[in-house]
């Protein structure tokens, strides 16, 4: 059975501890990945660090470079990367070779960013502020899309002079193991190292004195431990968390139109996304159309292993997974929601749960409150559209939301939601120019854009007085 190593100062790790990798789509165990130890997290920190003064010392112009390197390397091993990000993950092949593609232009596009020096003299001094690297970045990414989400990390942290430990959820540890052996090729050693393991190898890679700055996304629940052990050293982590978000669809809104839209929002990657849209708010006079509408697409969407280039959703990542989703539905149906399709575990080996629509669940029930992450939607029907913003807005996250209708009206219904993207007539697009991040539990701090760089500096100033 096959190991790929870990990366640690520009050289393959020895493999000590290892943990299993199943396919989620027959449930087996296709190969094992390093688990690092607590030796192996030091050493990775301590690369990262020897590493940390030459490579902010290299300049921006000369990082450019390097990330452009990093892009045109990942692109080469595209068909690789993509082929172990199905095998452990599940999605659709065609998904996967998306996810690594767009990694590759996320560092090129990265590489045309830029962190100018702000003037802010006067007659008296010339006084300037830099944006300099913390130093060592810890780079904890979840299962759902390993390879964007790490390199969403990455590729700003190295643009601004940070060096980088990644360490990849031990659902999905092979893809970004591959990636950043790939990356580790046109790189110095010890700017990328990655550690992989369960929980306990990130606890101890965030709480290493020699880790500068954590970037992290996953749970709400991890993001809280993290977040304290964090404040105990007076940083500020990086956090994208989970997210409940949800689509208000007003009366106005063209059902035949917007459905298809809408069905995708809800069900990519089988609903195992940060900004799926988790709960349909539908106005009264549209809500058995929409029911309607959705329940078609989910009944002819074709659900199967990643590798069959027919499949359009995959399984879930794991049986605890699709457990979870199950026991949310059967939570929501004793609670007086009526399951409209789906509903069930599918009959044959594999983490698959059927594409699944509860028509009007309890508002307090489990899978409206909660992030089902899964592919099981609830959809509810309201009267009044101040009502169904409140809602909208009652759980304990604030990733995204949207609203549909006729743009000016859904424009203005948008301005109410608590949430960190309001969408209109369109949910969960994300682009590298535009910040990205969540309110209350959903998240701290910003990805993406210059917000997003900037997360990685922090700002130094420069006072000199001019007599
Ligand atoms: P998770 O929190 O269980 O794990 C995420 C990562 O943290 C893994 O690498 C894990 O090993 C590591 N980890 C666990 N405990 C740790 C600790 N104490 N210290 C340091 N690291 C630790 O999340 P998951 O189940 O892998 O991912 C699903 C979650 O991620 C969902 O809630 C989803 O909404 C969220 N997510 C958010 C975004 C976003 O951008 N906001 C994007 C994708 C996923």
């Amino acid at each position: 059975m096959e190991t790929t190593q870990m990366t640690i100062g520009g050289r393959k790790a020895a493999v000590i501890d290892t943990l299993p990798v199943e396919n989620p789509a027959d449930a087996e165990v296709f190969a094992t990945a390093p688990a690092a130890t607590a030796e192996q997290v030091e050493a990775a920190v301590a690369a990262a660090r020897a590493a940390h003064r030459r490579w902010a010392a290299l300049g921006i112009d000369a990082r450019r470079a390097h990330l452009r390197k990093c892009g045109a390397a990942l692109s080469t091993a595209t068909d690789e990367v993509a082929a172990l990000l199905t095998r452990e993950q599940g999605k659709p092949l065609a998904k996967a070779r998306a996810e690594v593609e767009l990694s590759a232009t996320w560092f090129s596009d990265t590489a045309g960013q830029d962190l100018a020096v702000e003037d802010l003299g006067d007659a008296d001094a010339d006084i300037r502020l830099h944006h300099k690297p913390f130093g060592v970045v810890a780079a904890i990414t979840p299962w759902n899309y390993p390879i964007i989400l790490a390199v969403c990390k990455l590729a700003p942290a190295l643009l601004a002079g940070n060096t980088v430990v990644l360490k990849p959820s031990p659902e999905t540890p092979l893809s970004s193991l591959l990636m950043t052996e790939v990356l580790c090729e046109v790189l110095p050693p010890g700017v990328l190292n990655v550690v992989a393991g369960a929980g306990p190898v990130g606890r101890v890679l965030v709480e290493h004195a020699g880790v500068d700055k954590v970037s992290f996304t996953g749970s709400a629940q991890t993001g809280l431990a993290i977040a304290a052990a964090a404040a105990r050293r007076l940083q500020r982590p990086t956090l994208e968390l989970g997210g409940n978000d949800a689509a208000v669809v007003l009366s106005d809104a063209p059902i035949a139109q917007i459905a298809e839209r809408l069905f995708w929002a809800a069900f990519e990657n089988s609903g195992q996304y940060c900004t799926a849209v988790k709960r349909i708010y539908a106005h009264r006079t549209v809500y058995s159309d929409l029911i309607e509408a959705l329940r078609s697409h989910a009944e002819q969407v074709v659900v199967g292993d990643g590798m069959d280039p027919a499949t359009q959703l995959g399984p879930l990542v794991s049986a605890r997974q699709r457990d979870r989703v199950a026991a949310l539905v059967e939570d929501a149906v004793a609670g007086g929601g009526r399951i409209v399709t789906g509903g069930s575990r599918l009959d044959r080996p594999g983490h698959f749960y059927a594409p699944t629509i509860v028509a009007g669940a309890a508002a307090d029930s489990r899978l409206v409150q909660e992030e089902q992450f899964g592919p099981a939607l609830p959809i509810l029907p309201y009267d009044d559209v101040e009502v169904a913003v409140a809602q909208a807005n009652s759980t304990s996250f604030g990733l995204g939301g949207s609203v549909w209708g006729t743009p000016e009206r859904a424009t203005e219904v948008a301005a109410e939601l608590d949430c960190g993207t309001a969408w209109i007539n369109t949910h969960g697009e994300l682009r590298h120019g535009v910040p990205f991040g969540g309110y209350r539990y959903s998240g701290a701090g910003v990805e993406y854009g210059a917000l997003g760089l900037l997360e990685y500096t922090r700002p130094r100033v420069t006072h000199v007085r001019r007599s």
